[in-house]
């Protein structure tokens, strides 16, 4: 199988990305990157009623943010509507598919009367074995005859052996009278022609995958092989609902968390590789397999999203995080960064990522370099500036005028200007954190000295001092 291996993300557009869609996304893209294989994009669009292109292009800006790329062009699944008819056509002529010409009251009253005996309502048309001579001038759907005996059996890689009756399903219409396809056929032909051979998806569409195996069974086509995975749950162990938190996977992004974090624990969502917790997308390609799939629901837990987030962060390059913060600063609708900033952001980054988990947290850290003066201050920051500190960082000034602005040289300075008030180097720290954060929790006093330079910090103690 390996080097052939071809899967595929297949959403209704009728909404947002959802996070349960990205992580089926994540798995397929995994699995076909894995194996040098491909990963194709079907919108299935032929709900013309519910889809929208605005829903289309939110699910495409999602998968982009994920970084998960597709191969070749999006397809549009209503587009291959006479594709799927034809296949219906094939069917009728390959004898495993029938033209019924009941009506919807035929239907309806059949089901009544199976109903009031107490029956399975499974409609039984009696079309399936008549004489096309006996057929009437009206509109006619195409069922496909489903075997009415014995029973169907689906492979799954996560859910194991499924074994579905075949009483129990009707003759499903695979061509509607007025000559549109069924969703169930169109799964089955575009699945079929696009060549896909694992079938990734949520285990809500575990029964649909009986019906599609007899269509393929009806084409004599090769069947794929079947992975259903369990719906993703809140912390509670409830099915996940807009009171969990975010759903929508642009929000995860709107909330600033990296997308290398984010794909990280969409992966480890429900799949597992030994003990690893914290993995780059190459190592989780090398890894993915069906087999580490489990079959219970996965918990989301948001603690382990952001403690991944953070690690990813750090783990950064520092021009590439830089970019990444600028795109979260577009989507999040905050100011650009200018040309000065940007500087200033690059030559900080090292420091500010570490222990940022998200883009928020960095650019509090940031904030040093962010803020103009006068810096503004918080309770804190004001409590620091007492007049005895206010006294110390105005003798500090004339030496750091003079002084060489290497870390080692603002070091002698800043640890001989507090030994000189009997302070340990913490109670200036505080009162210089404030003047040149506006904050006392901040990055290290001699990065930020370093990254705003001499003129800005002396102009910043000055301030506070003053
Ligand atoms: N369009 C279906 C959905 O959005 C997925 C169908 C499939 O993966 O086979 O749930």
């Amino acid at each position: 199988m390996t080097g052939h291996v071809v899967t595929r993300f297949a959403p209704s557009p009728t909404g947002y990305l959802h996070i349960g869609g990205g992580r089926t996304a994540l798995f397929n893209w995994l699995f076909a990157r894995g194996r040098g294989g491909k990963f194709l994009l079907r919108i299935e669009d032929t709900d013309r009623e519910r889809s929208t292109p605005e829903a289309t292009a939110a699910i495409l800006r999602g998968l982009e943010w994920l970084g998960l790329d597709w191969d070749g062009d999006v397809i549009s699944q209503f587009e291959r509507r006479d594709r799927h008819a034809e296949v219906a056509h094939a069917m009728l002529a390959r004898g495993t598919a029938y033209k019924c010409f009941s009506t919807r009251e035929e239907i309806e009253a059949f089901r009544a009367e199976a109903e009031a005996k107490g029956s399975y309502a499974v409609f039984q048309s009696p079309w399936r074995d008549a004489d096309p001579a006996t057929y009437p001038d009206r509109p006619f759907a195409i069922r496909m005859k489903a075997p009415r005996e014995g029973e169907t059996v689906i492979d799954d890689q996560v859910q194991g052996r499924v074994v579905i009756k075949n009483e129990t399903l009707d003759d499903m219409i695979v061509l509607r009278s007025d000559g549109t396809p069924t969703y169930m056929l169109a799964v089955v032909v575009d699945d079929h022609d696009m060549g896909v051979t694992h079938v990734i998806r949520g285990d809500d569409h575990l029964v649909n995958a009986a019906r599609q195996q007899m269509i393929y069974d009806a084409m004599d086509w090769s069947v794929p092989v079947w992975a259903h995975i369990p719906l993703i749950h809140g912390p509670d162990g409830k099915k996940l609902s807009k009171r969990h938190g975010a759903l929508g996977v642009e929000e995860y992004q709107v909330m600033g968390y990296p997308a290398a974090g984010m794909r990280n624990y969409l992966t480890r969502l429900g799949w597992a590789h030994g003990d690893a917790e914290f993995f780059t997308s190459e190592q989780a390609m090398e890894w993915f397999d069906l087999k580490g799939i489990g079959r219970a629901p996965a918990r989301l837990d948001f603690k382990k999203l952001e403690n991944l987030c953070g690690q990813h962060i750090a783990a950064s390059d520092d021009a590439a995080l830089l970019h990444e913060l600028e795109a979260y600063l577009a989507v999040a609708n905050l100011p650009a960064l200018s040309e000065h900033q940007r500087g200033l952001m690059l030559a900080g980054m090292s420091s500010l990522k570490e222990r940022a988990k998200t883009f928020p947290e960095l650019l509090e850290k940031a904030r040093y370099i962010l803020t103009t003066r006068p810096v503004a201050r918080d309770e804190a920051a004001e409590k620091a500036l007492d007049p005895v500190s206010r006294g110390i960082l105005a003798s500090l000034t004339p030496r750091l005028r003079n002084a060489s602005w290497t870390k080692e040289d603002l070091e002698a300075i800043l640890t001989g200007t507090a030994a000189e008030h009997g302070l340990g180097f913490g109670k200036l720290a505080a009162p210089l954190r404030a003047a040149l954060a506006g904050r006392t929790v901040s990055p290290s006093v001699y990065d930020m000295m370093l990254v705003i330079g001499q003129d800005e910090t002396i102009a910043r103690l000055e301030d506070a001092a003053a």
